[in-house]
């Protein structure tokens, strides 16, 4: 725990910052965890703070900005309206689908560097996946009927437009703790998520997708591993198809480039940069900042998210990491470092959710993190994300009040 001066500190240090951005995921972070995403809700508050951090906050989020799941439609439900959001600007800015979908606060949606192929076969596949889900489901659950089916369907296959994901949550509550059948969901729909990328590089797609597993316990050779249930962890719970190159750390240049070209003027990496000519590494990503970004240009970053994983491998006593929010936060923290720029990270801890997800009051940071991780958390919300959003409220506040005055 930090003590209260540290807390303190660590607020004014972001408040009195002379460049700042804010770069922050939204699911478990500022939106409890839930377990159908239909009945997710934003606080009003925490829209209004965005709002008023204007140039300096963007999300990152995995999750879409526009469709019927998107956040978009979150927003619109809190504000009762859905004119009031684009009359006021209150629409959340940056980037959705894992930095594909990019919006301002009056919510129009662009994304740059996806072909019109790749989106028309994304739009087919939620419709490749349903009959695959009947036959999985029939064998695994043979008492269910046609209409049971169906509803798990609904609940299971999100039509989402850049990322159409099988969640397994509505599955997971039937079988309880029955370990075997909840193994046996998650092995079976990771191979139907793999025949749909056989079926589109047989269309000619073949550098377009790739599958985001969450959480996953790491990559091994480029593929996301799967993490399966135990006794006390339920593990995966959703399978993503995502276009290639759509990651959380190409998101945060993308985010940059945007941020220094409203502030200078000119967009450091070009104004048609997007996440398909980011580099790969990190440090070839690192070097395309060190090349174009100015020392004076650059803010001090704040890297929030609840995504972290962290978990000891049995075979060889090596820790395997993972998350989906691992990667931009690690990445804001070795650029802050390159720059001097005191980037802060920030960890939200969001298991009181309706998803599994270890608790830091009653496990410390087992599955999370451990002494070995280069990732340190500068600063964390145990009791998220009420916790985190009272707070965020309050530097809106306090640097808008800043800025004012200086
Ligand atoms: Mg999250």
């Amino acid at each position: 725990m930090k003590t209260k001066q540290y807390i303190l500190d660590f607020q004014k240090r972001i408040i009195s910052a002379k460049n700042l951005l804010i770069i922050q995921d939204i699911d478990g972070v500022c939106i409890p965890l839930v377990k159908d995403p239909m009945t997710r809700e934003l606080e009003l508050k925490y829209i209004y703070a965005a709002k008023e951090l204007a140039d300096e906050f963007f999300v990152l989020t995995c999750g879409e900005h526009e469709g019927p799941r998107g956040v978009n439609r979150i927003i619109e439900r809190s504000l009762k309206s859905i004119i009031e959001p684009k009359k006021k600007d209150l629409y959340l800015r940056g980037l959705a689908a894992c930095g594909v979908e990019y919006q301002d606060n009056d919510g129009k949606v662009t994304y740059e560097g996806v072909s019109k192929k790749e989106i028309d076969f994304l739009s087919k596949v939620p419709g490749l996946m349903r009959p695959k889900f009947e036959l999985i489901v029939r064998n695994i659950f043979p008492n269910l009927n046609q209409e049971e089916i169906n509803f798990h369907a609904s609940k299971s296959i999100c039509e989402t437009r850049f990322s159409p994901t099988i969640n397994f949550n509505s599955l997971f509550e039937m079988v309880k703790t029955d370990l075997e059948k909840r193994q046996l969901i998650q092995k079976n729909f990771e191979k139907m998520m793999n025949e749909i990328i056989l079926t589109a590089e047989l269309k000619g797609l073949k550098n377009s997708f790739f599958l985001h597993i969450s959480p996953n316990i790491g990559n091994e050779n480029d593929k996301e591993i799967i993490k399966l249930s135990t006794k006390d962890d339920i593990g995966s719970t959703d399978i993503q198809l995502l276009i290639k190159g759509s990651v959380k750390d190409s998101g945060v240049l993308f985010l940059l480039n945007k941020y220094i070209e409203k502030k200078t003027g000119e967009a450091p990496f070009g104004s048609k940069f997007n996440f398909r000519n980011s580099p790969k590494s990190t440090k070839e990503k690192i070097d395309l900042c060190r090349k174009f970004i100015n020392v004076d240009d650059m803010p001090m970053i704040i890297g929030v998210g609840d995504t972290v994983t962290s978990h000891k491998k049995k075979k060889d006593d090596h820790y395997s990491r993972g998350g989906s929010d691992r990667s931009f936060l690690e990445f804001i923290q070795i650029l802050g470092k390159e720059f001097g720029s005191e980037n802060k990270i920030i960890y939200v801890d969001s298991s009181s959710g309706e998803v599994y997800r270890p608790s830091t009051n009653k496990t410390g940071f087992k599955g999370i993190s451990d002494n070995e991780d280069i990732l340190k958390f500068d600063m964390v919300f145990h009791n998220a994300p009420a916790e985190y959003i009272n707070w965020f409220i309050d530097l809106a506040n306090k640097r808008s009040n800043f800025k004012n005055v200086y």
